[in-house]
């Protein structure tokens, strides 16, 4: 029998600049889902996507998603994972929340918190709870899933984040 995979995890996928060749920020989520599948992730969930207004400097419009994957990786692993999908999608490093191709952060892991701090690490995702671009997808798909530090589910969080 095969073994089903340990960890699961919340997702977030962001993309406020086209990609040459892929397309629109919300083609760019789409193949990004399709490139963590081929590095061997299982998709078990993806939300309906929802484009936001952005915040910071840059001016440009956000496609926000989130998924549930399935995998054998422990977050550190997972982490460089997702970087190196982002690299190969032409993300640059450089200011935070500017104009980028592909945003993939680990938002909640099954296995509960998680801390790094060389390369930074932090799960939950530390701003997470108050990101109504982020908690409007994971609601659709882990309504339920309870934040280990406040207690809340997802859902509480969405409708706190909504209220303001
Ligand atoms: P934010 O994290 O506020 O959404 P950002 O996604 O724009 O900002 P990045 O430039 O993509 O920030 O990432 C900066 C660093 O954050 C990453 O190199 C990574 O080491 C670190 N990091 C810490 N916690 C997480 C997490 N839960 N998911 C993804 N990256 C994280
Ligand atoms: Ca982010
Ligand atoms: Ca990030």
């Amino acid at each position: 029998m095969v073994e089903a995979s340990p960890h699961h995890y919340l997702i977030a996928l962001g993309s406020n600049r086209r990609h040459h060749r892929l397309g629109s920020p919300r083609q760019v989520l789409d193949a990004a889902l399709l490139a963590l599948e081929s590095d061997g992730i299982d998709v078990l969930a993806i939300a309906p996507v929802i484009e936001t207004v952005p915040i910071g400097p840059s001016r440009r419009r956000y496609a926000n998603g989130a998924a549930i994957i399935a995998t054998p990786l422990l977050p550190d692993a997972l982490l460089a994972l997702l970087k190196r999908i982002e690299a190969r999608f032409g993300r640059r490093r450089g200011r935070r929340w500017s104009a980028r191709t592909l945003d993939l952060d680990i938002i909640l892991w099954s296995g509960g918190s998680w801390y790094a701090p060389a390369p930074p690490l932090i799960v939950p995702h530390p701003a997470y709870r108050t990101r109504d671009f982020v908690l409007r997808p994971a609601a659709t798909i882990a309504p339920n899933w309870r934040d280990p530090l406040t207690g809340l589910s997802v859902a509480q969080l969405c409708h706190r984040a909504a209220r303001g």
